[in-house]
């Protein structure tokens, strides 16, 4: 504030006067200016006080004013130096005059006193008004200190909201709870929507568990919140009743005037909404209020974008993970993971002991079915197939596929070797069972190989090398069974690629030779037929049995351009014996089950029926059971196009598969086959004598031909002959021979010796 100066305290009573004048009488109250000439412009010449006049009775100014000099003030002098005027001079009063001489007023100790008190008024009632100001301001104050400290509580919810990375029901409960009392709302509600526009969390405040309950359902976006929602804007609402988006709220819902709502939303993904109601002063929520609640939104959306980036992260690095450790087709554990489990287990065996047994599975057929019916059935048969080992096993045991149609068990802490031999025939057990897929009944097997730690491998690579050549060695046991490994089988499975190595060039270095064995007429005993058996005689190798390299031409595939070379030369030799007048000698042909299913297959036949000339009539398939067991549509197919070709079909080794009847009464069917391990034994073992009875009467009455193979002895012929077999095929007539023997045994019309037994 301004210092009081001079100007401030001028006296009030201050009369103008000329020199020449002097007032009559009592002139107490009055100071007198006094000037020369003019007493409005002229010259100030001084002051005279009520005590000079009276000191001076008969004075006239101008003496008063000439016997002392003139002291004066200035307007801007402050007071203090007005007062030390004043007792230097001893006066009573002191003229103010301005810089440029002129008479401004007077001042006199009273007037200074005076202008004091009036100052003083001022200030006090200044200082009264600064008084009131502060007091509200305290007040405000007040009432900011507690919103402060709300708002700090809030902002501590809410930072404690964005340190965590996932929202919690708590975190938002405390996050409502911040916001409702900060901006006075009675109630509210926070609600997160899930990856299907669900409502995942719905937290409320101000509202009872009943209510809660039944207004906690996403809004449908008719309703005004299902606007926030799906237009991804706020909405603040002074009288919610007069809006026209006011439905959709849930029956129940607690009235409400006002509403303030935004979406919880980050880069245009909306996660869910606020939402407040009503004021607990009745006020409208204001602008403050709504930047408040979407600075609050925008901390959830950040968290909850942070959790979704988390999480897809998260999810990358576990399906990553995923990717490498399990195999994604059958959800097993991949090479990847079977490899390190079993390094493990390896490790703990070498340190603690115990034994480890590593079982490798390889299903028989599977390539058939995947040529069959397509990948889709092979995928989900290996799915089948993965949860049905899956079964079989314990838990600590693992179960991996390695590729294709090859799987693992390994069984790490067995007590001996049964126990791995009993998980294997559960094994094969559970595969045995036929699987329906796609609406198809189909069979798979499986030839499993069984390696022990640490009897036969003492590593990882020992111990899988060994369960493989084990495994090799139960396809070439005839499948669906299992073997453990022995030091031989590491003889067979270089016996088995050293065979595939030579078969490959078998063809070209015309290495191959049919046999032809023939079929007689039990009744007459002519030769109707003959069976082309093929021989392998190798320039390395030496002969080979066909029992032994048959199986690796299959699984390699070799099968197909060789049972293509036997047809063509079988064929051949049929248009030869009938070119030389030898009549309908058929001739039966083997066609395995791989060659049978090439897409080609018809097509060889036909080509190979054209250019050798053989009327098909004269040409017989042999095929065996198990083929019929699979992809019925595709085997009918293919047996209806060589039925319809006039080719006959027999089914080899008769009694050894699972056909049924019901099978058999479906397929154009020529001839059964009776399987020589059933001939073998009879009359002796009466099982097999009630079984080549039942197959015979079976097949005549489904109107078939039957043929016994591998008769030996005059015993089995004479009994074939009483059940009224067909025909027969052994060694009794003859072993498989070349094509030139057969001609000289047709040409001398060689026939079985069957009178004598007739007569018995
Ligand atoms: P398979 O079709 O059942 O042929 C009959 C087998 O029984 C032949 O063996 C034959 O020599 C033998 N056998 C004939 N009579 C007797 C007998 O009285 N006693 C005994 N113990 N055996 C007899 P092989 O020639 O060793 O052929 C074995 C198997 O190899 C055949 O069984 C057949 O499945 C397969 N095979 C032979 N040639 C071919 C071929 O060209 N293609 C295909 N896919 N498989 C063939
Ligand atoms: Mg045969
Ligand atoms: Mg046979």
């Amino acid at each position: 504030m301004r210092h009081l100066t001079a100007k401030d305290c001028l006296c009030r009573n201050v009369k103008r006067v000329l020199e020449e004048d002097r007032p009559k009488g009592h002139i107490d109250r009055f100071v007198y200016a006094v000037f020369a000439d003019d007493i409005k412009h002229g010259n100030f010449c001084g002051l005279a006080t009520p005590c000079d006049t009276s000191l001076h009775p008969n004075w006239i100014f101008a003496d008063l004013g000439e016997h002392r000099p003139l002291e004066s003030v200035s307007p801007d002098d402050p007071l203090n130096k007005v007062l030390s005027r004043f007792q230097k001079t001893h006066r009573h009063a002191l003229p103010v005059v301005s810089s440029d001489g002129y008479f401004i007023g007077a001042v006199t100790q009273e007037s200074l006193l005076r202008g004091l008190l009036r100052k003083e008024h001022v200030l006090l009632q200044e200082s009264r008004r600064l008084y009131q100001l502060a007091e509200t301001d305290r007040k405000e104050l007040v009432i900011w200190a507690n919103r402060l400290s709300r708002l700090h509580e809030a902002s501590r919810s809410l930072l404690n909201v964005l340190a965590h990375t996932a929202l919690e029901d708590e975190l938002l409960q405390m996050g409502i709870d911040s916001l409702a009392k900060l901006i006075d709302a009675k109630y509210g509600a926070i609600g997160i929507l899930n990856a299907e526009g669900g409502l995942a969390q719905f937290i409320y405040t101000g509202i009872s568990e009943d209510v809660a309950k039944r207004i906690g359902h996403p809004p449908e976006g008719k309703g005004i919140l299902g606007v926030v929602i799906h237009d991804n804007i706020n909405i603040r609402l002074e009288d919610m009743r007069k809006h026209p988006n006011s439905v959709g709220f849930p029956p129940g819902h607690p009235p409400m005037r006002s509403l303030l709502a935004v979406p919880i939303s980050h880069a245009s993904h909306v996660y869910g909404r606020i939402y407040l109601c009503d004021k607990t002063d009745g006020k409208p929520f204001s602008e403050a209020d709504e930047l408040l609640s979407m600075s609050f939104a925008h901390s959830l959306s950040l968290v909850l974008d942070n959790a979704r980036e988390i999480e897809e992260i998260r999810s990358a690095r576990q399906s990553l993970d995923y990717l490498a450790h399990f195999d994604t087709l059958t959800g097993l554990p991949n090479r990847e993971l079977a490899t390190d489990r079993i390094h493990q287990s390896l490790a703990q065996a070498h340190r603690h002991g115990g034994k480890i047994a590593l079982l490798f599975i390889d299903l028989d057929n599977f390539k058939n079915v995947n040529d069959a019916y397509g990948h889709n059935v092979g995928d989900a048969l290996l799915k089948a197939v993965a949860g049905r080992l899956s079964d079989c096993v314990r838990d600590g045991d693992t179960t991996a596929r390695l590729s294709g149609d090859e799987f693992l068990v390994m069984l790490p802490d067995i007590e001996d070797e049964q126990d791995a031999a009993f998980v294997a025939q559960k094994v094969l057990d559970v595969l045995t069972k036929s699987f329906i897929l796609d609406g198809k009944e189909i069979f798979v097997g499986a030839s499993i190989g069984i390696s022990i730690f640490p009897t036969d491998a003492q590593d990882f690579h020992e111990l899988l090398r060994t369960a493989d050549t084990a495994m090799y060695y139960a396809k070439n046991r005839g499948r669906n069974n299992y073997q453990f490994f022995t030091s031989r089988m590491t003889t067979a499975a270089r016996r088995y690629t050293e065979l595939e190595q030579h078969l490959r060039r078998a063809i070209e270095k015309n290495e191959f030779e049919i046999l032809y064995q023939p079929q007689i007429e039990s009744v007459g005993g002519d030769i109707v037929g003959v069976e082309a058996l093929l021989r392998w005689n190798s320039e390395v190798l030496g002969k080979i049995s066909p029992v032994e390299f048959i199986p690796v031409a299959e699984e390699t595939g070799l099968i197909v351009p060789i049972g293509n070379w036997v047809l063509e030369t079988a064929c051949r030799q049929g248009k030869i014996w009938e070119n030389k007048g030898l009549g309908d000698l058929k001739i039966a042909v083997n066609v395995s089950s791989r060659q049978f299913r090439d897409k080609n297959f018809i097509n060889d036949l036909d080509r190979v029926l054209k250019i050798t000339g053989l009327p098909p009539r004269m040409l017989e398939l042999e095929i065996t059971e198990s083929l019929m067991m699979q992809d019925l549509e595709l085997v009918m197919a293919t047996f209806m196009n060589i039925h319809d070709r006039g080719i006959h079909l027999s089914v080899d080794d008769f009694g050894t598969g699972y056909s049924s009847l019901g099978y058999l009464k479906r397929f154009p069917i020529n001839q059964l086959k009776i399987d020589k391990s059933f001939v073998q034994d009879i009359p002796q073992d009466e099982n097999d004598m009630a079984i080549v009875q039942a197959i015979i009467s079976m097949a005549k009455s489904l109107h078939m031909r039957v043929i016994a193979e591998g008769v030996e002895t005059e015993e089995q012929l004479k009994l074939l002959q009483k059940f009224q077999c067909d025909e027969i095929q052994g060694f009794i007539f003859s072993k498989p021979v070349t094509p030139d023997s057969i001609t000289e045994m047709m040409v001398a019309n060689h026939k079985l010796c069957i009178e004598a037994l007739h007569e018995q």
